[in-house]
């Protein structure tokens, strides 16, 4: 996988170069099938696993970029943004003379399922940055997390990208029946099996939600722009965030585009192609 740099206004593509370089913008409009990871179609062609490469680009602020690919999947890595955000800031980016585009939150919109403690919730509402707020409730250890933060105020290289995947032992039969379970995983995600975790040290204390978190912004991408506004979300997932998209943009009269500067890379960067696996990406309940 390679990021090229983009003129000003192309947004992110994805441009599969094994299939005669044909293209996918990252757009809600191309949302495939979202279960345990989310991913792009375009006329049968499809790109998986989008959703820690874009929350990287959006953490730094990265608006325009090609995604050369040769592969149906964006490297899993380690299971957090991290290996993204540190080739990106060793590439250098560069600031572009066209402004960014944001969609600017103007009414409240809200997506739902389920009712009592175990609904799901997420919605976006009008604010100045762009600010998140997190809650989730897994079985143990993880238990009750709540993350709030702002994009545009915050520091997301160290606070959100580092933070990795995770999946459930137990559910892993499942998974590898599923096809999602390609490789080695213990090395791209936190492995909680028995109450606990299996596989080292966590980053941090409540790096679970963090990587919800790190989900939501790279989902919320898919809205083509920055949103500017204050994202809520309660137990959702990658298909509730994908939801939150679709009516966000079916629902004109919910934003505006609004004008900030914009930044681009400065030079390609070149990823390990090698660790394709998926790794035992989310509990079934996320
Ligand atoms: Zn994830």
């Amino acid at each position: 996988m390679r990021l090229v740099p983009a003129p000003a206004g192309s947004g992110v593509v994805f441009r599969r170069s094994d299939l005669d370089n044909f293209e996918i913008p990252a757009t809600g409009r191309n949302v495939a099938k979202v279960s345990y990871a989310t991913s792009l179609m375009r006329q049968g062609v499809l790109i998986s696993t989008t959703e820690h490469l874009l929350s990287a680009l959006i953490g730094l602020g990265v608006d325009n970029v090609i995604v050369e690919i040769d592969n149906l999947e964006v490297p899993i890595l380690d299971g957090s943004a991290r290996p993204y955000v540190e080739a990106m800031l060793a590439a250098g980016l560069k600031r572009q003379r066209r402004k960014r585009e944001y969609i600017r939150i103007l009414k409240p919109v809200e997506v739902r399922e389920g009712e009592g403690p175990t609904a799901k919730f997420i919605g976006v509402y009008p604010g100045e940055g762009y600010s998140i707020d997190y809650s989730i409730d897994f079985p143990s250890p993880i238990g009750h997390e709540t993350f709030v933060g702002d994009l545009e105020a915050g520091d997301y290289a160290n606070l959100i990208a580092p933070a990795r995947t995770f999946g459930f032992r137990e559910d892993e039969p499942m998974l590898r029946n599923m096809g999602l379970i390609r490789g080695a995983s213990d090395q791209c995600a936190i492995i909680i099996g028995g109450g606990e975790v299996q596989n080292g040290e966590l980053r941090f204390h409540d790096e679970f939600v963090r990587h919800k978190v790190l989900d939501l912004i790279g989902d919320l991408a898919l809205a083509g722009r920055r949103i500017w506004g204050k994202v809520v979300a309660e137990r959702a997932g990658h298909a509730m965030h994908t939801a939150l998209v679709q009516r966000l943009l079916r629902d004109r009269s919910a934003w505006e585009l609004a004008h900030r500067s914009a930044l681009g890379l400065r030079e390609a960067v070149t990823t390990e192609s090698g660790a394709h696996a998926v790794a035992l990406a989310h509990s079934p309940a996320a």
